[in-house]
């Protein structure tokens, strides 16, 4: 059984209940998390209100650096511990498990580096005057991390309130709680203060709205749903609490006739069946130049049918979505397109040792989906990918910026000027060249506009979210 992670102690919930973790390769229960409620939180927040104001406010920001410097290494350490723990609790195959743990890695690194080059700036002023500006930590800092990537976002999220001197409340989704918590276990080993990082399991609408309620939390930084990012804003809106939000996406994957497609079709696969499709920058959308629309379905239709989804340990190309309601709300998406005479281009296949019980879902290419049709609009989060054709330029941006969301946009073609223009005409908080998303961007600032959110997590400008500027002036005459 699973304990809560609270000042560096394991502590079952007060509710005395739990919940049941399961496996989304077979379906079956593995394990159970603690069902933890608001008294929980409150226990997490004083904690974390104690070690800022004794502790970890007196950590300067180079001591803060090694520490997380320690912590990378020795996530780097456990990497294998933590992927297979990744890999049971969430579905995800051997080698995107073993990414993200090393992107967890990655991002302890990145912001250890980051603590002791974060400053303010001096400002010219009346004569007579200094003017300097100060980042100040916000203090108790609270994380909602959903279940697509919890090392990954942990890292970002976590790792730069930490950087910036900020203590942490975590609020795993109860789907994927497992290596977040082995994780604060092995921060507590590298030396990290009792409190600086809490993680406190549960349901979202028990324990993450107790998180975003509490008075004592000080910066809220919250990704998942558009709709559960408004309840997260609705509560931090009654004390004012500052919030970040990352709220997912409908990404287009715009190519022109000119493009490399040898180059873009891999990269145009993985961005729909990575993590099954279960990624806020998915590229769901491909709006393809009617020139060479035809010729790119079919070579993609025929890679399509080369996919194979099964169990996250067998190493596919795709595992199972992370859970059963998960799996009806593609399966509802795809009923849909029937329904819509939306034409089916291919499907991988899932394979025969993949048990009944577990969430698998075959990635999925269709054609001519009408821009207006839920299946072009809203978030699917299953490998489902919708074609639609262009004829121009200002068809392709249109057709790109025709959805509540903005997160990123891929575009394809060797026109530089119209590189640029289309990069210029997107909206979305971020856009890719001829590749996407290629790296894993640890150093490249993240986020959304639109109902993809606000504020930007990852690079070094996520530090900037998790402080706050303090002006101070001086008369000295
Ligand atoms: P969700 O409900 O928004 O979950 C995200 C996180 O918010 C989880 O930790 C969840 O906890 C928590 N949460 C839920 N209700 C809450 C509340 N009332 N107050 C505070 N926290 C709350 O997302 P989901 O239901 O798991 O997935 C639904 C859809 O959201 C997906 O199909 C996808 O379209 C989108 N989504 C996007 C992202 C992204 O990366 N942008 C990530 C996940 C989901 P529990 O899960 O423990 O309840
Ligand atoms: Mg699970």
């Amino acid at each position: 059984m699973q304990l809560n992670y609270i000042a560096n102690a394991s502590l079952p919930s007060v509710s005395g209940k739990t919940i049941p973790v399961i496996d989304p390769s077979d379906g079956q229960v593995f394990d159970e998390i603690q069902r933890s409620n608001a008294h929980d939180i409150d226990t997490a927040v004083r904690s974390a209100r104690e070690c800022l104001e004794l502790v970890w406010s007196r950590f300067n920001a180079a001591e803060r650096g090694r520490l997380l410097m320690r912590l990378s290494a020795k996530v780097a350490e456990h990497a294998e511990e933590l992927a297979l723990l990744e890999q049971r609790d969430c579905g995800k195959p051997t080698k995107q498990a073993r990414a993200d743990a090393a992107a967890l890695a990655r991002y302890f690194e990145f912001y250890a580096g980051a603590c002791d080059k974060l400053h303010g700036d001096t400002i010219p002023y009346l004569d007579g005057y200094s003017v300097m500006t100060w980042r100040e930590p916000h203090g108790v800092t609270g994380h909602v991390i959903p279940w697509n990537y919890p090392m990954q976002i942990f890292g970002r999220s976590v790792g730069g309130a930490l950087a910036a001197g900020n203590v942490c409340v975590v609020k795993p989704a109860e789907d994927a709680c497992l290596s977040l918590i082995r994780v604060a276990q092995l921060a507590a080993e590298v030396g990290f203060p009792a409190g600086a990082i809490n993680i406190v399991t549960g349901y979202g609408h028990e324990v993450g709205d107790a998180l975003a309620r509490h008075k004592g939390i000080d910066h809220i930084s919250f990704t998942g749903s558009p709709a559960v990012g408004t309840l997260i804003q609705q509560a931090a809106a009654e004390r004012h609490c500052p919030v970040t939000l990352e709220l997912g996406g409908k990404s287009p994957q715009i190519v022109f006739a000119d493009a490399d497609l040898d180059a873009a079709i891999p990269a145009i696969i993985n961005a729909i069946v990575q993590n099954a499709g279960q990624t806020c920058s998915a590229g769901s959308r491909l709006l393809v130049e009617q020139a060479i629309y035809e010729p790119l379905l079919q070579r993609l239709g025929h890679a399509f049918e080369n996919l194979r989804v099964g169990p996250a340990a067998m190493d596919l190309d795709v595992g199972p979505l992370i859970r059963q309601s998960q799996q009806q709300r593609v399966w509802d998406f795809l009923s849909d397109a029937q329904v819509a005479n939306i034409a089916m281009v291919a499907q991988g296949q899932i394979v025969d040792e993949a048990p009944d019980t577990g969430f698998y879902q075959a990635p999925t290419l269709l054609r001519d989906v009408p821009a207006t049709h839920r299946l072009a609009q809203e978030e699917v989060f299953g490998p489902v990918l919708c074609a639609m054709s262009f004829k121009d330029e200002n068809h392709a941006v249109e057709l790109a910026n025709a959805t509540q969301f903005g997160l990123v946009a891929g575009i394809w073609t060797r026109d530089g000027a119209r590189q640029f223009r289309m990069a210029r005409r997107v909206k979305s908080g971020q856009v890719f060249i001829n590749n996407y998303g290629a790296g894993g961007g640890v150093e490249l600032p993240f986020g959304g506009v639109k109902s993809s959110g606000y504020g930007r997590e990852k690079g070094f400008e996520a530090l900037y979210g998790f402080t706050t500027l303090k002006t101070v002036a001086v008369r000295h005459g």
